[in-house]
């Protein structure tokens, strides 16, 4: 695609990223055949071509945002179906990012959508403040019908109660062989993931520290900064990141790590990519860096470094049919599918490979709040596939998939890493007790 950046326009770094990308897109359209909103909405603006000539004519031309291309940008799920898809290696996550930012800059949204998008903004990176609206909501539920449609769905997605910790909060989980422990790793324990689905750390934690791996858990640091990312506020996201890095990267050298890890692929792909964001930060680059080289989901680092101790016991036998939800940040952006699918395998029961499993369920951070309408069609679509195979529970690798699922079918659903954990020695998920 030829490009027209000025000199003084390709003094900035991300127009200089981005110039680059644009370059190697050759307008072939193989990526609108795999982008969800394009199968659904069928408008070439509404597909990852489209919305590529929205960005650079945007950027090219320093022309602010205007409501269509708002909409048809918002529309986008950042799924990164297309990068699977596209034959050139666009990295479209880029051109998004880059193009979310510059709307945000440009763009006075109106006041509802900005008071709801200031609003999860706020509240969803910080779990006391998550807290402290899930109670609210309880109250206000039986009323939510004088909401505002989106109000009134952001209170339904709000869990009913809390569910219960059965591990402490530590900074540091000792390993089984607490002076002699194979790998020392830090934990991510997210922000909205700790309050919904506590279950998900703890089966991480016991799982590493069983196999003899202590695991740190470093104080302030909640959200990896994807949500403020992904909503365009560079800012405030930015704010996120450098705490991270310094805190991770002190920790890296007073005491050593050997991994970061992961166990909700959205937070997961941004970790991966500090390196990028702060590629021409002099003070953090070569900090930033280090963070995204050690960082691995669950199931990676499971694969590469652990020699899992399956244990049988009446609790656990094989007889399951299992349907493996492949994440879009997992499948699309980092690029695992194999390996969470083949650990599960390793537990003797049978998974399977939702049919169009590329497609997103249409989760997506916050999309699911606002841009509802996509989003409950696409999860329509999900489960009528899930549905196919018959599952007697569902697995996946990231809890925003595993809210929006359960919002959509009966069956069970449940992080990788607790059958993992379930399998060698840790207790049968609460979710599967009635199976
Ligand atoms: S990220 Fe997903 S929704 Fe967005 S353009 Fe690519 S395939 Fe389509
Ligand atoms: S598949 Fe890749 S090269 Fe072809 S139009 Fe899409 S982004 Fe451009």
């Amino acid at each position: 695609m030829e490009t027209h950046f000025s000199k003084e326009q390709l003094k900035d770094k991300d127009n200089i990223s981005s110039e680059k990308i644009f370059r190697k897109c050759v307008h072939c359209g193989f990526c609108n055949a795999t982008c969800p909103t394009y199968q659904l909405l069928g408008d070439e603006l509404d597909g990852p071509r489209g919305r590529i000539y929205l960005i650079k004519d945007m950027l090219e031309n320093n022309k602010p945002a205007n409501e269509k291309i708002v909409k048809h940008i918002d529309r986008c799920l950042s799924c990164y179906s297309c990068m699977t898809t596209c034959p050139s290696g666009v990295n479209y996550m880029h051109l998004i990012d880059h193009g979310r930012s510059h709307i945000e800059k440009t763009y006075k949204r109106p006041f509802n959508e900005r008071f709801i998008r200031n609003f999860l903004s706020k509240i969803l990176p910080k779990p006391t403040n998550f807290k402290i609206i899930i109670i609210l909501a309880q109250f206000v539920k039986p009323f939510r019908f004088f909401f505002p449609k989106k109000v009134r769905e952001m209170i339904n997605f709000m869990p009913g109660k809390f569910p219960k910790k059965t591990l402490p909060n530590m900074n540091v989980h000792p390993a089984k062989n607490k002076k002699k422990p194979v790998a020392r790793v830090a934990l991510l324990t997210g922000c909205v993931q700790k309050v919904i689905a506590p279950q998900i750390n703890e089966a991480t934690i016991r799982l590493l520290n069983r196999h003899n791996i202590e695991v740190v858990v470093p104080k302030g640091i909640n959200c990896c900064g994807s949500l403020n990312h992904h909503l365009g506020k560079s800012d405030l996201a930015d704010q996120t990141f450098r705490k991270n890095i310094s805190i991770w990267y002190n920790e890296y050298l007073k005491n050593g790590l050997d991994a970061i890890i992961s166990n909700t692929s959205g937070c997961g792909t941004t970790l991966k990519d500090y390196g990028f964001i702060f590629r021409s930060d002099e003070d953090l680059k070569k900090k930033a860096k280090k963070i995204s080289e050690l960082t691995r989901d669950i199931t990676e680092y499971l694969d590469e470094n652990v020699k899992l101790n399956f244990i049988k016991n009446k609790e656990n036998t094989k007889d399951h049919k299992i349907a493996y939800h492949s994440a879009c940040s997992m499948q699309h952006a980092q690029k695992i599918h194999d390996v969470p699918m083949n650990l599960i395998k390793k537990t003797g029961n049978k998974v399977f490979d939702i049919p169009e499993g590329h497609l997103c369920c249409g989760s997506a951070g916050t999309y699911n709040l606002l841009q509802s309408d996509i989003a409950k069609k696409l999860l329509e679509n999900k489960i009528s596939n899930i549905e196919k195979i018959k599952p007697q529970f569902i697995a996946t690798g990231n809890i925003g998939c595993i809210t929006q699922i359960a919002n959509g079918t009966k069956i069970p659903i449940l992080h990788t890493v607790e059958i993992i954990d379930w399998y060698t020695g840790g207790p049968k998920p609460e979710v599967l007790r009635k199976l």
